[in-house]
């Protein structure tokens, strides 16, 4: 099979890694890539959002399977589009990935349904929300209501910082249009766990959890990035709490798309907070996660094309998925300054040294003729495995201290709150 990546991610490399174990495989290109995923597939030079572009090139080389990684091409409507010329092509159409797309259809869809997630109101009108949020108090959330690259959320711990992030968002437009609504929500308390499932429009497939490290400095400091850590399993959750997470969320969201005769296929990203009251939703994201992908995949033990081919075919229930006992840290080298503005451009040095059995996944790097250089603000992640997190973890740190850019710099905590 000839198959088309659309990213430019580690999500995406971690994918492309993955597809390329499998026998069925004998090509991959990805668009655009990047200097990692230079080394595992044809990178092409079309952007995430050229729809048009990506039609064309599967076409022009027959491609048999398109995966699409990031949301943005998922909002365009490319899955609706490939469909419409006969292409096969892995996620959920434009409507379904409207989960993502708008929070507060996600959030009026969980409220119909019931599915826990934390209370709310949604607002076009920049005074009635500080009116709201005055009434309210404080700590209180404040989120964008389009996609912000996971930058469109502030918890925030004061009043006035709640009037300040709806200013930011509604007038001052800092996020763009995603910012013209804003939700606002009850801040929930507990820790936090990221729930991936395959769904195929007939049945539900969760994928192992994996918990995420939002802020970008050690002990949860410093603001929210898209993610700086990821490792799975977490011990700390017991397996009840994620039974009654995918009985109470995934099922129900699957049975409500049903009924709204919305076909959801691909992958459903479920990002809870574990409070005393239970698992409750706090985004729905409609692809893989990133980081969560880079230690979910290397736990997959079933051939991720059968997995996707399932999915498309609505025959998901014949698969039974196969998970390794290894436990996963991925520890994300992040550029200075990142997440705020930082520097491109620079040398990397190391990757070569780094043992054969740890994945290092680029996110940001670009293949130069002299070497990779960094492209973005998270650069890579350093993903080990082992028999427990312990020990994927000592892994982890020790392979990437070979790894160095010029101010590099990476939280030293992943996985801490497992042990
Ligand atoms: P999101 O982009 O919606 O995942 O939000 C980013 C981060 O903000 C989450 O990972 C949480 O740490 C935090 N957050 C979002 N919503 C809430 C909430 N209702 N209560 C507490 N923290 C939240």
């Amino acid at each position: 099979m000839r198959i088309l990546v659309i990213g430019n991610g580690g999500r995406e490399h971690a994918i492309v890694w993955k597809l390329k174990q499998s026998p069925k495989v004998t090509e991959i290109y990805c668009a655009p890539g990047n200097g990692g995923i230079a080394g595992l597939a044809t990178c092409v030079p079309i952007a995430v959002e050229d729809v048009d572009g990506l039609v064309a090139f599967a076409q022009e080389k027959r491609v048999d399977l398109t995966v699409v990684g990031p949301e943005v091409p998922l909002l365009l409507g490319v899955v609706d589009r490939f469909e419409q010329e006969g292409l096969k092509v892995f996620g959920p159409r434009k409507q379904a990935a409207l989960i993502e797309g708008s929070k507060r259809f996600a959030k009026e869809l969980m409220q119909k349904y019931h599915i826990p997630t934390a209370a709310f109101a949604s607002f076009t009108d920049a005074e009635k929300a500080k009116a709201y949020v005055r009434k309210q108090g404080a700590p209180i959330v404040i989120k964008a209501d389009g996609l912000a690259a996971g930058k469109g959320v502030v918890v925030a711990q004061t009043v006035a910082e709640a009037e300040q992030a709806i200013a930011d968002a509604m007038e001052e437009k800092v996020f763009g249009e995603a910012g013209n609504e804003v939700v606002i929500e009850e801040f929930l308390s507990g820790q936090e766990v990221s729930l991936m499932a395959f769904l195929d429009g007939k049945t539900v497939k969760p994928m192992v959890v994996a918990q995420d490290h939002k802020p970008v400095y050690d002990n949860d400091q410093g603001p929210n990035t898209g993610g700086m850590g990821t490792y799975s399993p977490v011990p700390q959750i017991p397996e009840k709490v994620v039974q009654e997470a995918i009985d109470t969320i995934i099922w129900p969201m699957h049975e409500a798309f049903c009924n709204e005769g919305i076909e959801y296929k691909g992958v459903l990203y479920a990002g809870l907070m574990i409070t005393a009251d239970g698992p409750k939703v706090i985004e729905f994201n409609a692809r893989f996660g990133d980081p969560e992908t880079q230690v979910v995949l290397p736990r997959l033990k079933t051939d991720l094309v059968e997995v996707m081919e399932a999915v498309i075919a609505g025959t998901l229930d014949e698969l039974s998925l196969q998970w390794s006992e290894q436990a996963a840290v991925c520890v994300i080298l992040a550029a200075g300054g990142y997440p705020g503005s930082y520097e491109k451009g620079l040398p990397i040095t190391g990757l070569d040294e780094v043992g054969e059995d740890t994945m290092v996944f680029h996110a940001g790097t670009k293949q130069q003729e002299d070497g990779v250089v960094t492209a973005g603000g998270r650069v890579l992640g350093v993903t080990a495995t082992g028999a427990d997190i312990g020990k994927a973890r000592e892994k982890a740190y020790q392979e990437l201290a070979k790894i160095s850019f010029k101010d590099m710099h990476y939280r030293t905590d992943i996985a801490a709150k497992a042990l």
